[in-house]
């Protein structure tokens, strides 16, 4: 079976085309710069690479683009459109009514229009790729899979606020996590390499990108992660400022005479490495300018080290210790010194990295090693095939 899974953003459209019998990629690409201008990138298995800078007004039109890339003679990768077999959609928030990837249904439909108010930015435009599919495919299953899902386990000491609780009742203002199909893909892989049960494991997975979230996982269960209410919580990332004393916001909004759309800004998009390098938001160019002496740059990278070592403190307690610590996206699979950085507080857990194993790059890895107590490894996380996994598993089921 082949399977189309589709990851829509405000302005992007990411997709993978994957044949299901092999687990093979058949064709990716990116849709980006929707309702602005348009540029479709398509790479398919054995053909050349292909750019269309074309208008894509919406998300119906970039669709549309990619269906034809698709059955392109020359770049495509199936001559017709009844050759997909199922669509798989990532869906930001599911709240705390999915704890599995689901068949979308018009109730399903419902439940993610009823989010958008808890993730404003992104089930929006999931939303929207669900119907642009379902007029453009007639008759072919869709599933969402939830970055939320994966968190559900959590317990309700784990995602409780300690605010007035009638808020938790009213409006469901607790913490929900994010990155879900990425930890779960990691943990599961990580369980692979040790050749050991998931159920007997406890792992921290280190999800570290633009936006970074750190899981406790007991058992294959998530018990506890860094993100909360939005993904604006936890460790320091890109842009976001991660946790930050709530009493802080207030002051600076009095202070600065700031709307909370303004401080939302600020929060979200001027914050993290960024803010404090004054560099950028890409980690790349800040260890660039820490090599040139930039002292700003330097601090950046300190305290983004800092913060995730102490998670991982804060995880090895909550579980009373850890079997395994896993790093990935971007920043974590590509950033030797960056791990290195973030272990160099973790000599407490008999951690030695391997500093060969450590500078590789592009594959699943051990870095630590034989003698270490506690195994790291670097894990390429692969969200769009677990999409694809659960969309087979419930489009067989039924
Ligand atoms: P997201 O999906 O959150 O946008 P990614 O997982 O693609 O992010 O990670 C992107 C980030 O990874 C970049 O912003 C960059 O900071 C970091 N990154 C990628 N490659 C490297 C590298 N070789 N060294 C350091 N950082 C890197």
């Amino acid at each position: 079976m082949k399977i189309l899974v589709i990851n829509c953003g405000s302005s992007s459209l990411k997709y993978q085309l994957i044949d299901m019998d092999t687990e093979t990629l058949l064709a990716k690409g990116l849709c980006e710069r929707i309702g602005i201008d348009g540029r479709l990138k398509h790479e398919a298995a054995g053909k050349t690479k292909y750019v269309c800078e074309s208008p894509l007004k919406d998300h119906k039109e970039a669709l549309k683009s990619v269906i034809n890339a698709l059955l392109d003679p020359e770049h495509g990768v199936i001559s017709s459109i009844s050759e997909i077999g199922a669509v798989g959609h990532r869906v930001a928030h599911g709240g705390d009514h999915f704890s599995h990837s689901v068949l979308v249904t018009p109730e399903v439909k419902e439940y993610i229009k009823k989010y958008i108010e808890l993730a404003p930015l992104h089930n929006p435009a999931n939303l929207e790729g669900i119907e642009v599919c379902e007029k453009l495919m007639p008759g072919v299953p869709m599933v969402a899979v939830f970055d939320t899902a994966f968190h559900q386990t959590m317990p309700e000491k784990a995602y409780l606020y300690a605010i007035p609780y009638k808020y938790y009742e009213k409006y469901k203002v607790r913490k929900y996590g994010f990155h879900g199909t990425s930890h779960k893909y990691v943990s599961q892989e990580c369980a692979r390499m040790m050749g050991i049960p998931i159920e007997n494991l406890k792992i921290i997975t280190c999800h570290l990108g633009n936006g970074g979230s750190v899981t406790a996982i007991q058992g294959g269960l998530s018990i506890d992660t860094s993100m909360g209410f939005t993904p604006l919580d936890g460790i320091a990332m890109g842009t976001r400022s991660g946790s930050i004393d709530p009493a802080a916001v207030l002051y600076l909004m009095r202070k600065e005479n700031l709307s909370v759309d303004e401080m939302d800004r600020i929060l979200n998009k001027e914050s993290g490495v960024y803010g404090i390098s004054g560099v950028s938001s890409d980690f790349r160019d800040i260890e660039e300018a820490e090599n040139e002496g930039n002292e700003r740059a330097a601090a950046a990278l300190e305290t983004f080290a800092y913060r995730v070592a102490k998670t991982i403190g804060e995880y090895v307690a909550t579980m009373n210790g850890v079997d395994a610590i896993v790093f990935t996206a971007g920043l974590g699979e590509n950033s030797g010194p960056i791990r290195q950085l973030i272990c160099s507080y973790l000599g407490y857990l008999g951690i030695e990295l391997d500093s060969y194993r450590n500078s590789l790059r592009g594959e699943a890895v051990e870095i630590t090693t034989k003698q270490s107590r506690v195994q790291v490894f670097v894990i390429p996380t692969n969200e769009e095939l677990v999409i694809a996994r659960d969309t087979k598993e419930i489009v067989e089921s039924l």
